[in-house]
């Protein structure tokens, strides 16, 4: 049974960008010494914690290094190498494990164990050439996704074949060399949605209310909630939720992506075993916020119930949306603004977020609908 970590205690992380540092923003506020392990100087975690070892998230050596220096690890991102976790597992406490990063960090098995759950993902069948692509659209049928199986991220790594007839062959065969990928049928979504749990190594949970998400080009751009679902499915995410948190061994936080069609069937679309950006607006939305949950999860300290304080509305600021939304902020009172204090402003690249408060999401979401800082052409 890992210790419970309290408050003077050092926590390290792995990976130093938002999710880190709204950890780390946390992890401060209870008292913690945070220190973070990320190749990149000054980046977004390090900002706001105690010291930073710039490495590389492979370099052995340093995540030792790392955890010699700490009382406890968490990581903040999914594709931290499992073999290097055991090994610091020797030098500090990883309450977290590898299972969930082993399940998850490979579109194959996670679709694999979300099944021999019992939960229904969308169809799907595994290709490795070219060959096995056209029998697979022909299983399918079109529309399909073509995805990797490790790594995607914001949709990258994905490509959408509406008409199989007319596709760019050599665009389907830079993925295959890749290795195996993953072809999925494109579903009409009625609606998406996710729910964030975070548990403690004793198992006990905080399940948030779930959220709604509308991504943009394979990203996420708005989250509301409580989402408008039925009771129904409502009830089904919740089980998926505390189903798969148990199977998973789940301490601190994960979040689950789920797609609803317009048959109102649920499929469980994947698992993020870590904090989420649809989970941003529990910050200011509830008790306890997903990254609160996080710490509390790996220092095994108690879990509340989680409340939603207020409805809720985020939405993503992505490169070409800062410097415009920075310019109206003095004349937004409603505004919660979070900047990530990324250095390198790329176009979608994820630079920080607004959550707004408000008991009239209908007219909160037309606001941003409204606001040029998100036409769809930005
Ligand atoms: P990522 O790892 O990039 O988040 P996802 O598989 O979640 O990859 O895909 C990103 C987004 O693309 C989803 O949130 C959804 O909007 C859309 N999408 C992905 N797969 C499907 C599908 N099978 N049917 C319909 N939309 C999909
Ligand atoms: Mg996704």
């Amino acid at each position: 049974m890992d210790k419970t970590i309290l408050p003077g205690s050092t926590i390290g992380i792995i990976g130093g960008g938002q999710l880190g540092q709204m950890m780390s923003f946390c992890a401060k506020e209870m008292g913690y010494k945070v220190i973070i392990l990320d190749p990149q100087e000054n980046c977004s975690a390090a900002q706001v914690s105690d010291d930073q070892i710039v490495a590389q998230y492979s370099d052995v050596d340093q995540l030792v290094e790392l955890a010699k220096r700490c009382d406890v690890l968490t990581y903040e991102f999914e594709n931290v190498d499992a073999a290097a976790i055991n090994e610091v597992k020797k030098y500090t406490q990883v309450p977290q494990g590898t299972k969930a990063l082993k399940v998850t960090q490979n579109r194959i098995s996670e679709k694999d164990f979300i099944e021999a759950n019992g939960f229904s993902t969308v169809p799907h069948v595994v290709i490795e050439n070219i060959f096995e692509y056209h029998r697979g659209v022909e299983k399918l049928g079109a529309p399909v996704i073509l995805k990797t199986i490790r790594g995607g991220y914001d949709g990258k790594g994905q490509i959408l074949v509406t008409d199989p007839e007319n596709v760019c062959y050599a665009d389907i065969e830079h993925l295959l060399m890749q290795g195996p990928c993953m072809l999925e049928k494109k579903i009409n979504l009625e609606k998406e949605v996710s729910v964030v749990v975070s548990a403690n190594s004793k198992g006990d949970k905080s399940i948030f209310p779930i959220i709604e998400n509308v991504h943009r080009h394979n990203i996420l751009h708005l989250s509301t909630c409580p989402a408008q679902i039925s009771e129904k499915s409502a009830q089904h995410i919740y089980n998926v939720a505390e189903t798969l948190a148990e199977k998973l061994e789940l301490v601190g936080t994960m979040c689950i992506e789920f797609f609803i069609s317009d048959e109102d069937e649920v499929f469980v679309n994947e698992i993020a075993p870590r904090p989420h950006n649809s989970g941003h607006l529990t910050i200011e939305a509830c008790n306890i916020s997903q990254f609160d949950a996080h710490i509390r999860g790996v220092c095994n300290l108690a879990m509340p119930q989680v409340e939603l304080l207020k409805p809720a509305a985020m939405v993503n600021l992505l490169g070409q949306h800062l410097e415009p939304a920075k310019k109206e902020l003095s004349q937004h009172p409603e505004w919660h603004f979070h900047d990530y204090g990324k250095d390198a402003i790329k176009e979608n690249r994820k630079m920080g977020h607004i959550t707004i408060l408000s008991d009239d999401l209908e007219k909160t979401k037309q606001a941003i609908e409204n606001n040029s800082i998100w036409d769809v052409q930005k």
